[in-house]
Parts: C-alpha cells; sequence; structure tokens
C-alpha cells in the first residue's frame, strides 16, 4: 500500500477553510486505521505568480492509499480541486482556492505527461520542502 505525500496550498477565498475541506476530503480517500499525518500550516510569499498575488497557506500530508495507480489518484486530486471550487485560469500560477500537488506515490518514479514523480520543484520550494520534512523526514531532495 503506497504512502503518499501531497502538497496544498490556497491564497484565494478563505484560505484555512480550503485547507482543511481539502485535508478533510483527503482522510476520507484514505485507508482507514493507517497513520494521516498533517504538517503545519504555513504563511508563505508567493513564488513565481503573477504580481501582486496574495499570500499562501501551505500544508503537506502524508496519508496511506489503498490504491496502486498514481493517474488514478491523480484524477481524484484533480476532481476535489474542482469540487473545492478551483476554476480553471489559463494564467500560470494565478491566485487559486487550492492546489494539490502529488509529491511522492510510495517509490514510484514517472514522467507521464500528466504526472511527474517525485514532484520535480519540491527542492526549490521551500513552501513545500520545509512541511514535507516535518512530516517525511526520512525524505532527502
Ligand atoms: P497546477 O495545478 O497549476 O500545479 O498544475 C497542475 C498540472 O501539473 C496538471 O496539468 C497536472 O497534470 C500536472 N502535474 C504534473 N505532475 C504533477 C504532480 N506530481 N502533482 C500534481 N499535478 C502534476
Amino acid at each position: 500500500m503506497p504512502r503518499v505525500a501531497i502538497a496544498l496550498g490556497s491564497n484565494l477565498g478563505d484560505r484555512h477553510a480550503n485547507i482543511a475541506a481539502a485535508t478533510a476530503a483527503l482522510r476520507d480517500l484514505a485507508t482507514p486505521g493507517e497513520p494521516f499525518l498533517t504538517a503545519s500550516l504555513h504563511n508563505t510569499a508567493p513564488q513565481n505568480c503573477p504580481p501582486d498575488s496574495p499570500r499562501f497557506l501551505n500544508t503537506v500530508i502524508d496519508l496511506h492509499y489503498s490504491g496502486a495507480d498514481p493517474l488514478e489518484f491523480l484524477d481524484r486530486t484533480q476532481s476535489l480541486e474542482l469540487a473545492l471550487g478551483r476554476e480553471p485560469n489559463p494564467v500560470r500560477n494565478a491566485p487559486r482556492l487550492i492546489d494539490i500537488d502529488i509529491l511522492l506515490f510510495g517509490k514510484t518514479a514517472l514522467n507521464d505527461t500528466r504526472l511527474s514523480l517525485p514532484h520535480p520543484r519540491i527542492s526549490e520550494r521551500p513552501f513545500v520542502l520545509l512541511p514535507l520534512q516535518e512530516i517525511r523526514p526520512d525524505f532527502l531532495p
């Protein structure tokens, strides 16, 4: 059963409520009875975002998932983004209610058009790396 690390970010609307709603929905996806770890919330400056973008609230979650297919898991997280009100925006890194990135899916290494694993930008994003290392101290960039 893969252990999956997921980054959450919000910089639009009620950021705390958005992160809480995503966390609750991910808990429903996780295998009952297995550890479900949440890092602390990090209030961070926007990075590589359009000018005057609001600050982010970021965290990382680590859960056990009963499925073996990372693309199927991506379908679920992308559906969840839409269910939580995220609207498609052609502007790169435009403010968003919720962003869900899969950081690690077990030991899977993948370079698919839809999904790269481990997430290729973990090391260049302190707002991902710091909360990840809180709950996955085994992770070495
Ligand atoms: P964004 O929501 O702006 O971070 O971008 C999501 C896009 O990145 C989608 O088109 C995904 O298919 C793609 N993607 C590639 N690798 C990943 C990953 N590890 N986690 C989430 N989305 C990914």
